[in-house]
């Protein structure tokens, strides 16, 4: 199958989050599986990229775009990277969304609309890339939401234009590309699709919905989140388009890269270990322990988070808890940055328990894998949580998660108190200071007790966390898109719950 994959970020070039490690791993599964895949990203300042350069092919001026180029790069796991090169647009100082001050590009409805423009021509007649059309286009979030938008305008235009199916993955529902609804003329929004069944989110435009709307399928990154977006508490007012639509809905949980996740083997880490042989992990401990300054206690019980510091992730309920933490002797060491709020007041508790608390401000992919190789214990309260990697690399890491009871989390992690043999962390009981306080009690209660925390650690380990099955669901949906798109009928919504699954079950 020739599948295009359109991301606004990728790992290792660019990444802000878990969409960046998706975009790095499923493509380059799929490509291993044998399909065809380019993988469509803007080339941004400072990118590095290595592989075997092909011609580029220009892009002329279109619409509001200025000229752009698209330069092929074969990389070393068999995907065809296209840069989409637009220097007007895309090299910038600061982030792939936002300046060096945090602040929104104010021409990222441009900035992105052309990566869904490109995106969409790829899967049309019109394919700039000559000789390959894609059979589907793989978008991914707000960035890329009108390129489903764009295909199914160029199914619609008189001359019905063969075109690829489409698939949209919401990675994060609170993220929308919300812009004012003068961009649909800028843009090439058909007037039809303007109205409430489309584009218009309270009277603006929304990029995310224009690609909820005209998705052949739709899919998030865990079954839990698919059915929470379905409900009012967790549809950030997208759960009624995404009921009227859920025949299209899938949740398919996130895999992890064992090649870069992989304690036996990460350069990073400056012991290896494996599940028959922890000694490596107590070495990472205090290694950690020494990187940050902390007493080399190897009795001290260390939480760790590594996280975007926002609301969304629950720091204000680690810094709730962080008194009785510490009145127990516990260490506590944060990776993050984000909401200045909380930086602060992270800060702040480092500088007077210095001894205990240890807060790094800023992005380091280094520091991020010593510390799940070190900590005993990781944090995630989160509000709501699509999917979440770091809980499956604590539990690939011998770090017991403890995690709040939504999304991607519920389906990753198995609670040790509801199933001592199999558990490999806690699910909180709610996502409040309750809930985490009961968890904390629980995991020091098992920490004191080294043969079950050992057995709560192998199972960890055992679990297999792999892109292969997540992979072959997609290839799933990519069939049932193709077939949709054909004019199959949806079948008839699901229910939002489904009473079968276990709780804390991956598959
Ligand atoms: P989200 O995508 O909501 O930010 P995820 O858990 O899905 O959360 O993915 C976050 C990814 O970003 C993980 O790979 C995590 O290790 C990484 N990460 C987050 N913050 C940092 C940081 N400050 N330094 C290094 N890696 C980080």
């Amino acid at each position: 199958m020739k599948i295009l994959f359109v991301t606004p970020e990728c790992a290792p070039y660019v990444k802000t989050g878990g969409l960046g490690d998706v975009s790095a791993a499923l493509p380059a599964t799929l490509a291993a599986l044998g399909h065809d895949v380019h993988l469509l990203l803007p080339a941004y300042r400072g990118m590095k990229v290595s592989g075997e350069i092909g011609d580029g092919v220009d892009l002329p001026p279109w619409g509001p775009w200025p000229a752009a180029q698209l330069v092929p790069v074969k990389i070393a796991n068999g995907v065809t990277l296209l840069l989409l090169t637009c220097p007007a647009l895309y090299q910038r100082a600061g982030g792939p969304y936002v300046d060096a001050s945090g602040r929104d590009y104010p021409d990222n409805a441009l900035r992105f609309g052309l990566l869904s423009r490109v995106a969409a021509d790829l899967g049309t007649v019109r394919s700039p890339l000559k000789g390959w059309m894609a059979d589907v286009v793989h978008a991914n979030d707000w960035p890329c939401g009108l390129a489903p938008l764009y295909l199914a305008q160029a199914r619609t235009i008189p001359t019905r234009e063969p075109t690829a199916s489409s698939v949209i993955t919401i990675h994060n529902l609170a993220f929308q590309g919300v812009f004012g609804m003068e961009t649909a003329d800028l843009l090439g929004v058909s007037h039809d699709r303007r109205g409430m069944d489309g584009v218009e989110f309270w009277g603006q435009l929304s990029m995310l919905k224009a690609g909820i709307q005209c998705a052949d399928v739709i899919t998030t990154v865990s079954p839990s989140y698919a059915r929470e977006i379905q409900t009012p508490a967790h549809g950030v007012g997208f759960d009624g388009i995404l009921r009227a639509r859920s025949a299209r809905l899938r949740g398919i949980l996130n895999g992890i890269d064992t090649t870069l996740w992989n304690p036996a083997t990460d350069p990073l880490l400056p012991r290896h270990f494996a599940p028959d042989k922890l000694d490596g992990k107590a070495l990472c401990k205090t290694a950690l322990q020494a990187r940050l300054g902390l007493p080399q206690d190897r009795k001290a019980m260390v939480y760790a988070v590594v996280s975007r510091l926002t609301p969304q992730k629950g720091i204000d309920l680690v810094l709730g808890a962080l008194p009785r933490l510490l009145a127990a002797g516990a260490q506590l060491i944060v990776l993050g940055q984000g909401d200045p709020g909380l930086q602060q007041a992270l800060k702040d508790a480092a500088i007077k328990q210095p001894r205990q608390v240890s807060v790094t401000l800023g992005f380091d992919e280094g520091l991020a894998h010593l510390v799940e190789g070190g900590a005993d214990v990781f944090l995630m309260p989160s509000r709501f949580e699509p999917c979440g990697l770091n809980q499956m690399y604590s539990q690939a890491y011998g770090t017991v998660p403890i995690v709040a009871p939504v999304g991607g989390l519920l389906d990753s992690v198995t609670d040790a108190s509801a199933d001592p043999q199999h558990g490999t962390g806690f699910i909180m009981t709610g996502c409040d200071p309750a809930g985490l306080d009961d968890a904390i009690a629980r995991a020091t209660r098992l920490f004191r007790e080294p043969v079950k925390w050992k057995r709560l650690q192998a199972n960890g380990m055992a679990r297999h966390f792999g892109w292969e099955d997540s992979a072959m669901q997609y290839l799933e949906v990519y069939e049932r898109a193709r077939r949709l798109a054909d004019g199959e009928p949806a079948l008839p919504p699901v229910l939002a719950a489904d009473p079968a699954r276990p709780q804390g079950s991956r598959r």
